[in-house]
């Protein structure tokens, strides 16, 4: 019988399963911190040693459990395959690889009062975003939680000296196209017996997938939601964010107001500038009469380039300009500095390096 992937079950699984193992179900909160909390110095060798990487490290558990444990479960591991830090930011991105040799990108941004992790949560993406670099190598797979938690487990031993306090899905992969995987990692990375971190300080960012917002808005958790918006224009947009052709700006507003109405949450909207495409004033006017009247906030984004893309970031007047005008009709917006700029720390952009 195939083993149970340990990191891919919540508390409540782990008590059902050690409950018929005829074990105590408390066990289940000392195996989580084992499996998340401790983080132990990582080997020098190549493979990284997660939290724990066997059972035998459970040293509070007896040694008859430790048996059971291991001829049950599976304690999954992930690999660095490579590694760029940025000299401007500390922003580091790592390229890691599963245990079927698929690889993802996961990228540490340290900041004075936070550090906060992009993760992937697809292997590959199939929504092909025009100025994205995960978009060319097509859809593989989606992340498992437990692979989602590796993510999280690697840049937390990697990176002992901070605290991980912010998590944002904005790395390879549409979050909400691997909904039940992601739900299932953030509520383990909530948990006080693994990694304590409070929705609030987890972020989903979506292309606009409405099902997957209609379902989240019922989920009663209070995580962050972001939307890639970048035109409000339905043929500017549908070139830039393909999935708009099914889902239109009208009914993603629709859906937007729902989210908000039922959730009481504001909505961030990412707008990427792009030189001649999305970037002029008429384009800010458009967007702030989209935008009116939603609990929402902009946060405007210059192009990181991507060699390949044939998109250029606009000049610095330009996107204050665009932030003004959008300042002018009301709507909340901010310059957010795209971060690794000098590492390629767009999502994917490493991993195509190595494809
Ligand atoms: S921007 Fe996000 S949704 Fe679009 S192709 Fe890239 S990873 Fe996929």
């Amino acid at each position: 019988m195939a083993k149970i992937d340990i990191k891919n079950i919540s508390k409540d699984e782990l008590i059902k399963e050690l409950v018929r193992m005829d074990e105590k179900p408390y066990r289940a909160a000392q195996i989580f911190r084992w499996l998340y909390k401790a983080c132990p110095v990582p080997e020098r060798s190549e493979r990284y040693r997660a939290s724990v990487k066997s059972f035998d490290e459970m040293t509070d558990l007896n040694k008859e459990l430790r048996e059971k444990l291991k001829d049950k479960f599976h304690i999954t591991k992930i690999v660095l395959l490579d590694s760029k830090r940025s000299f401007s930011d500390g922003a580091t991105k790592y390229l890691l690889k599963l245990e079927d040799s698929h690889t993802i990108e996961s990228v540490f941004l340290p900041e004075e009062e936070r550090s906060t992790l992009c993760l992937s949560s697809q292997v590959g993406c199939k929504f092909g975003c025009s100025f994205c670099a995960s978009a060319p190598f097509g859809f593989v797979r989606n992340l498992k939680a437990s692979e989602i938690l590796d993510e999280v487990l690697f840049i937390k031993a990697h990176n002992k000296d901070r605290t991980i306090t912010n998590i944002v899905f904005m790395g390879i992969g549409e979050p909400l196209d691997n909904y039940n995987n992601v739900i299932r990692a953030i509520r383990i990375l909530n948990d006080e017996d693994a990694f304590k971190i409070g929705a609030r300080k987890i972020t989903i960012s979506t292309c606009g997938i409405i099902p997957g917002m209609e379902k989240l808005a019922g989920e009663k958790l209070q995580i962050e939601l972001s939307v890639s918006l970048h035109s409000a224009d339905d043929k500017i947009r549908s070139k830039l964010v393909p999935i708009n052709k099914r889902y239109p700006l009208s009914d993603l507003m629709t859906a937007c107001k729902d989210y908000t109405r039922q959730t009481k949450r504001i909505i961030t909207f990412e707008y990427i500038l792009i030189k001649g495409i999305n970037a002029s004033e008429g384009d800010a006017f458009k967007l702030a009469r989209l935008l009116t009247g939603l609990l929402c906030k902009v946060n405007v984004i210059s192009y990181n380039q991507i060699r390949a893309k044939g998109y250029e970031p606009p000049a610095i007047d330009g996107v204050k300009n665009f932030i003004r005008t959008l300042k002018s009709r009301g709507i909340n917006a901010m310059l957010r500095k795209s971060k690794g700029e000098d590492i390629d720390a767009g999502c994917g952009q490493l991993r195509i390096s190595r494809l």
